[in-house]
């Protein structure tokens, strides 16, 4: 008996990039946008190598989301990440939310977990360790606040340089957790897809040249993390596939992630092909894709965002066709709610379920229950819902409607007379 644990090593199943709109190939390099036909660039496999993932490589790998590393594009050799190693975050059990909903079985997966309380930990961790392996010391990119939160952090961990551009109006819980860090943080007077616009501009100028935009030249290295939540969906099911899942959707690339996750699993056979439904959440402050898909289009329409769901807040959803397209295929749907249903989003999730989640989250239970009235969602299903973010990041919304029961002197008859003894 030896108690070194077995050094195995896993080869990068990762083989190109390849275009997802002509299909024409790249090799992996830091680009996102294919010189053909200007569409959307994603890492090709080897399908026989992720095809030979077994759980037993998972089970005994580190317990964090490199254990499915298997599965993706970069970080094979540990000391090559860069990473916070977020992931494996709870799969909560969440009885009284199902029992108020009317709901057989629902289950909270809670990204608020991860170190800066966002499922964005795990995209700018492949992002960061793609920018180490192609030779970037410095990250950057374009934010709607959670993306900002993590690229900080990452760099700061890395003793990188950052430079993190966002909205001027976002939340100041969202401004305070990016500053900390210490990297630069611009502030840009407009919405998200005017910062995203400034920043491939200045993705193209001298000065910008060696920096790694997590979210654009690294962006298929990027895409790639959120396939480590439909991983461990699975694995904390036990090894199966959940019935429906409900996703807060932005560009639409964790909802379209999630979906290729668990078709990578049942391709290796990890899990049992038993079929799934991906189900889409937005605001309706910014629903394009919701929009698009009730009115049976192909073609995602840009909007201007408004509305208190700011990390949501993209208008022009990159990925917006793909995410039509899995949740077409899988026969789910995706719909939109308003601030006042999401704040009482917010009060269900934290009433039933013991879970803060920020403005997104409420966007997600706002629209499980819109989902149920609309007869799209099947009660009886398996069901479980994203919890993107954390509560204290977007205290605004709630604190205007929270607060003490009530606020008595600190003696016996004041509680008396404040009714706590009746
Ligand atoms: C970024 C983000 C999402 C979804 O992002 P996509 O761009 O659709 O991948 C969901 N929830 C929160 C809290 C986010 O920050
Ligand atoms: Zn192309």
């Amino acid at each position: 008996m030896t108690l070194t644990a077995p050094t195995t090593t896993i080869r990068c199943p990762a083989t190109a990039l390849v275009c997802r709109n002509c299909g024409a190939e790249y090799p992996l390099t830091p680009i996102h946008a294919c010189a053909a036909c200007f569409g959307p660039l994603e890492v090709d496999y080897d399908q026989a190598l992720l095809a030979s993932v077994s759980r037993e490589q998972i089970e005994s790998g580190p317990t964090n989301l490199w254990r499915y590393v298997g599965f993706l594009p970069v970080g094979q050799v540990p000391e090559s990440r860069i990473s916070l190693n977020p992931g494996l975050t709870p799969l909560i059990a969440a009885p009284c939310l199902a029992a108020e909903l009317g709901m057989n079985s629902v289950w909270v997966k809670d990204d608020s977990a991860n170190p800066t309380h966002s499922f964005k930990d795990r995209v700018v961790s492949m992002a960061a360790t793609a920018a180490n392996g192609f030779g970037f010391r410095r990250l950057a990119c374009a934010s709607t606040g959670n993306l900002a939160n993590s690229v900080a952090a990452h760099a700061a961990r890395a003793g990188w340089e950052s430079t993190v551009f966002i909205p001027s109006d976002l939340e100041p819980g969202k401004i305070v957790q990016t500053a900390v860090y210490g990297g630069r943080l611009v502030a840009v007077e407009g919405s998200y897809d005017d910062v995203n616009r400034l920043t491939s501009e200045l993705q193209e100028t001298d000065e910008f040249e060696d920096t790694a935009f997590v979210n654009q030249n690294v962006r298929p290295y990027y895409a790639e993390g959120s396939k480590t939540v439909g991983y461990e969906l699975a694995e904390q099911l036990g090894w199966r596939i959940p019935a429906q899942v409900v996703i807060p959707v932005a560009s639409g690339s964790l909802l379209t992630k999630v979906d290729k996750a668990f078709r990578e699993l049942v391709a290796a056979g990890l899990v049992e092909n038993t079929p799934w439904k991906i189900f889409g959440a937005q605001s309706s402050g910014c629903p394009p894709i919701a929009t698009a898909f009730a009115e049976g289009a192909d073609v995602v329409r840009p909007v201007k965002p408004t509305g208190i769901a700011k990390s949501l807040n993209i208008g022009n959803p990159a990925d917006g066709p793909y995410a039509l397209d899995a949740i077409r295929r899988t026969g789910g749907s995706i719909v939109h709610v308003g601030d006042a249903e999401i704040v009482e989003g917010i009060r269900i999730l934290a009433r039933t379920a013991g879970v803060f989640g920020e403005t997104a989250g409420g966007v997600t239970v706002a629209c499980l229950q819109k989902l149920l009235a609309d007869g799209a969602l099947d009660p009886a299903g398996e069901t479980v819902i994203l919890n993107t973010g954390d509560g204290l990041k977007t205290l605004d919304p709630v604190a205007e409607v929270v607060g003490p029961t009530v606020t008595i002197k600190p003696s016996l008859r004041s509680a008396r007379e404040a009714g706590l003894l009746d």
